[in-house]
């Protein structure tokens, strides 16, 4: 069937559920590739299982609709490639190659003049040594691709520990490129930046996001809406240079180190994501217009909406444990609270679920937030928000 209106969607998790809800709204029918025949984005969607390295299957998938798009970052690129050829693909397989890679995407933000931590790469033990001495220790060694989530890294504050990485990390990393290893960033805080980019070339820029991170994982996010004024015209300065760039259409995201200088906030790139992002759930119910809703509006060739906030809202993740029974109420209970469960089953470390506090200011909403969190055991890291 070939539909103008139809949005072709590689991955079928949560951002593919999301985004097939916005787009419902707008009269835009969204499809889901996934592997996983159980994949969340089927209870609202039409999934298609097949496997992402499969040309043929991917490219029969997004045969005849309208754009197709990706939530999910480890789509393997001959397949991204194998979409592009069918038909329009937002963002383009160019985009999601360099993310795929921490040390191409380095590259390509330093090749911009943009800030980064000092890295090198390895592809064997010796150069590992090597790499650590260049960077210098503490240091944090990853793998070059097929990382998420804290996976595929170690932090490395001895000559020993380093011998410790390459045997764990080492010999799997050989299929995925190599290992990077980057100087460890005495950061401030966290932030993100999400920006969408049309195909006309319009741009629209989100309240920048404060992250709180745990074992590697997003726990906690704030919508800086309120501050940082100048921060946010940095932010936005790299969210527009990378967009330009690439030729960028849909929605990005960038995460960041806040680093002090004195008295100055700067920020480094960390990474950036092709897709819509986890720091950019509070926009659901924070700004004018979601990250869900401007990806699919860039996809179809439609103007973005406004990216103003609305109200102050801080985010709490659900993981591991599905919210329900007597806990569900409580979190339902407290003001201003929006809760977004998955329809996944529960697991260790899995995301199932988030709840978006959205109040007047951000007191206020990180009140509310540290209720949510005293329910469902994340209190700690939305303490740490600060606004
Ligand atoms: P990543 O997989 O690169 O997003 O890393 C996950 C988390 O580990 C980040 O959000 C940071 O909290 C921490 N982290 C990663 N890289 C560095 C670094 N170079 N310096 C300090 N902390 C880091």
């Amino acid at each position: 069937m070939s539909a103008a209106n139809e949005l072709a969607c590689l991955g079928g998790g949560q951002l593919g559920r999301m985004l097939a809800l916005a787009g419902a709204e707008m009269g835009v029918r969204v499809r889901v590739f996934d592997e996983d025949g159980g994949a969340c984005a089927g209870q609202v969607a039409e999934l298609t299982v097949g496997k992402f390295g499969d040309e043929r299957a991917v490219r029969e998938f997004v045969r005849g609709a309208g754009c197709a798009t990706f939530e999910f970052e480890n789509v393997a690129s001959g397949a991204a490639r194998a979409a592009g050829e069918e038909g329009r693909l937002a963002p383009s397989a160019r985009a999601l190659e360099i993310a795929q890679d921490r040390a191409e995407e380095k590259k390509f933000f330093n090749g911009l003049g943009i800030g980064t931590a000092g890295w090198a790469c390895a592809g064997s033990e010796e150069e590992l040594r090597g790499a650590l001495e260049t960077v210098g220790l503490p240091a944090i060694v990853k793998t070059r691709r097929m990382g998420y989530d804290g996976k595929g890294q170690m932090v490395v504050r001895t000559v020993e520990e380093g011998a410790r990485a390459w045997k764990e990390l080492g010999p799997s990393s050989a299929k995925h490129g190599g290992l990077i290893v980057e100087e460890m960033v005495g950061f401030a805080r966290e932030v993100s930046v999400i920006a969408a980019r049309g195909w006309d070339g319009e741009v629209r820029v989100w309240p920048l996001t404060e992250n709180v991170h745990g074992g590697g994982i997003l726990r906690a996010s704030a919508a800086l809406t309120h501050v940082g004024e100048e921060e946010w015209w940095e932010a936005r300065g790299i969210a527009e240079k990378a967009l330009k760039e690439l030729g960028y259409v849909g929605v990005l995201a960038i995460e960041m180190f806040e680093v002090m200088r004195g008295e100055e906030a700067h920020l480094l790139v960390n990474e950036m994501a092709c897709r819509v992002h986890n720091s950019g759930h509070w926009t659901i119910e924070g700004a004018e217009t979601s990250q869900f809703e401007n990806h699919v509006r860039a996809c179809m060739g439609w103007p973005l909406g406004s990216t103003g906030g609305v109200g102050a809202s801080v985010m709490v993740n659900l993981i591991g444990e599905v919210l329900e029974g007597e806990r569900l109420r409580a979190v339902m209970r407290v003001e201003g609270a929006h809760v977004h469960l998955y329809g996944k089953a529960g697991r260790a470390g899995r995301k199932v679920g988030h709840v978006t506090v959205r109040r007047g200011n951000f007191e206020e909403a990180k009140a509310g937030a540290m209720e949510v969190g005293r329910a469902v055991g994340a209190a700690e890291w939305v303490e740490r928000l600060r606004g």
